[in-house]
Formats: C-alpha cells, structure tokens, sequence
C-alpha cells in the first residue's frame, strides 16, 4: 500500500511532464509548417492520346508532353499519385506539400502505352488511368489487357473506372425512359469496376466521368455505387474542401506549352470553354 502511494503521485506528475513536452515534439521541422500552413492547390493534369504529331484535338505529341514533364522537374513540382491527394481529403493521409501536381489519362488509348509509358519511366512519375473496360482488348485504338497487366508492373501505374463503354449520360437520359435509364447508369457504375479489379487485381473505387457530364443524381448514385471520388474536367487547381464528386481537372491540348503550360501549372491560366 505504501509502494502505490509513493508510485502513483510520481507516475502522475511524469504524466504531466510528458503531456508539456509534446508540443515540442509535434513541432517537426519548418518545411512541414510551411505545408501544413499553406492552402492545399494541386493541379490535376488530364491526357487522352499521345504521339508524334497531332492526329486530333486530344493528341499531344511526344515532345510536347516531355516537355511538360521537364518543366515541372525542372521547376521544382513533384508529381505525386492522384490517391494521395484523395486520401488527404478523405482524412486519411497527410496534405500534399506545396507544388504538387497530378497527372491523370482518360480512356485507355494504346499511345499511352506506346509513348506515354518511355517517359514515365523516364521521369519517373506516377500516372493514374481511367479505363472504360468495353475496349480493352476489343478496339483497335485501345491498349490490350496484357499492355495494362504490364504498365502495372513498372509500379508507376494506378488503374481507375471511366464506366463501362464510356456513355454521354446526358443523351441516355433524354432517349431512354426513365427505369431503363437508371439501371444503365447502375450498370456502366458497376460493371466496369468489376472487369477492372477482375482483369487488373486492383482496389477501383474512383471515377472520371465521361465528356465530363454529371449532376446531383449521378454524384449520389456513384457514391452509392462505392465511389469515394469523382473528376469533372472544370479547368481549375483542387483546392481545400472540394466536393469529392466533381473534383476539377484541366483537359490539356497540344496548345498547352511553354508559358501556356506554366500559366495552367501557376492556376493563371485563361479559362476555355470545352463543348461536347
Ligand atoms: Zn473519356
């Protein structure tokens, strides 16, 4: 008994030592205040097709591309993985440090593989794809599941859902009636995560809607589905406290290079309106 007594007065006054010196231990160094301070900012950059000359709208040439990604090596940005960043909103992980940027490419195209894939490994960089799986392996434009099981293998590839055959839910919504059109929905949300994590082995719970087409409806409805996030293609940086379903993208053409680049990267770039 008189043991406890002399403990316990000595244990609780440790307590109180500990609890005062905490503070300076969560102090860390200044370059993590600095992030910790600043405003989350990330660009997230959005590609479809690559190669050596423009073929159309959504082609940047291989040059162009290097480009971009020797301006943000040489400039200072990292490129970080897109589920970093959805982790930092999901309070999961920790913010982005200043200068991050994304880089997303939608559709599954086989540039990617044949021009896209040379310079990731290069500047090693990670890259998030957004697939719809009705291609794969089926037309000719489009990379093969092999292609992806390998693009996996370098570890600088992380597979997401574009749907399953990449609908305009906008036409569907005024063509087909209104059950039909739900469980298509339902279908294209559902069916293209299965034949991802089927084919690909991986965890898809994130979405990029095709021609960047959603409403309430459809935010709730992927939500519902399983998805924690979704990418619009507003051209803006993701700032603090987005809506997790609309987070913003910049659809990038071949026009965007040198101070183009530099103004969208910066968030000063002229807004444009894209038209589907
Ligand atoms: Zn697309």
């Amino acid at each position: 008994m008189s043991l406890m007594k002399n403990i316990f007065p000595r244990l609780w006054l440790l307590s109180i030592i500990m609890a005062l010196s905490i503070p300076t231990y969560v102090g860390e160094s200044s370059a993590d205040t600095a992030a910790n301070l600043a405003d989350l900012n990330v660009p997230i950059l959005l590609y479809h097709r690559f190669g050596p000359t423009v073929a159309d709208g959504m082609t940047i040439t291989t040059p162009v591309f290097e480009s971009h990604l020797k301006y943000l090596r040489d400039n200072g940005y990292k490129v970080i993985p897109l589920r970093q960043l959805v982790d930092y909103y999901l309070k999961k992980g920790p913010k982005p440090l200043p200068k991050s940027v994304v880089i997303v490419a939608d559709d599954g195209h086989e540039s990617v593989y044949t021009y896209m894939l040379p310079l990731v490994r290069q500047y090693c960089v990670p890259v998030t794809l957004f697939l719809y799986p009705s291609v794969i392996s089926n037309a000719s434009y489009a990379m093969t599941w092999d292609q992806l099981r390998e693009l996996k293998k370098t570890g600088f590839f992380n597979f997401q859902s574009h749907t399953y055959w990449h609908p305009n839910f906008k036409k569907d919504e005024k063509r087909m009636s209104r059950p039909e059109y739900e469980k298509s929905v339902d279908m294209q949300l559902k069916k293209s995560r299965a034949r991802l994590e089927k084919e690909l082995g991986v965890r898809i719970d994130m979405l990029a809607w095709p021609f960047g087409i959603y409403n309430d409806w459809l935010m709730a409805k992927a939500k519902e589905t399983g998805y924690v996030a979704a990418f619009s293609i507003e051209a803006r940086h993701a700032a603090e406290g987005e809506a997790l379903m609309k987070l913003p993208r910049y659809l990038l053409v071949n026009a965007d290079k040198g101070r183009v680049f530099d103004k969208i990267v910066q968030g000063n770039a002229v807004k444009r309106n894209l038209v589907f």
